[in-house]
């Protein structure tokens, strides 16, 4: 399971909220202790994907990197990524099971009409093929 600390979460979705109607990403700082991963920052990132559509994020790799280092540096992992669905239910789709790997949690939240609406975590798979939603708190 994944709970999400409340300076965090704030952080998260306030970052959703500003980048809607296009979908935001960012990456997810915690620990992991007993199965359970503690995310007490959350670290907005640029949505490289440039392209027209509004449906799609893309992480930028020099800032992955970033990001990793001021982790490491706190003492903290990158224990998952997050990304927003702007008017759009808040699911892990096909095109976000292609781009996951399975070290991380996904947090998807839902914006609808510029508002938070709900939340949900995934696991994706060693192979991409599937992700089973995972217990969240925030
Ligand atoms: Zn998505």
């Amino acid at each position: 399971m994944i709970r999400i600390r409340t300076e965090a979460w704030e952080a998260m979705v306030a970052h959703a909220r500003a980048a809607y109607p296009r979908e935001c990403c960012g990456a997810m700082l915690g620990v992991e202790q007993d199965g359970v991963r503690v995310v007490s920052l959350a670290r907005p990132m640029r949505n490289a994907y440039d392209g027209p559509r509004g449906d799609t994020y893309m992480l930028d790799p020099a800032e992955q990197i970033r990001v990793e280092k001021e982790a490491r540096a706190q003492g903290l992992s990158v224990v998952g990524i997050f990304h927003s669905h702007p008017d759009c239910d808040a699911y892990f789709s096909k095109r976000d099971l292609e781009s996951s790997c399975p070290w991380y949690s996904f947090v998807v939240l839902s914006i609808r009409k510029g508002e938070f609406d709900h939340a949900n975590s995934f696991l994706p798979n060693f192979d991409q093929t599937a992700a089973e939603k995972e217990p969240l708190e925030y």
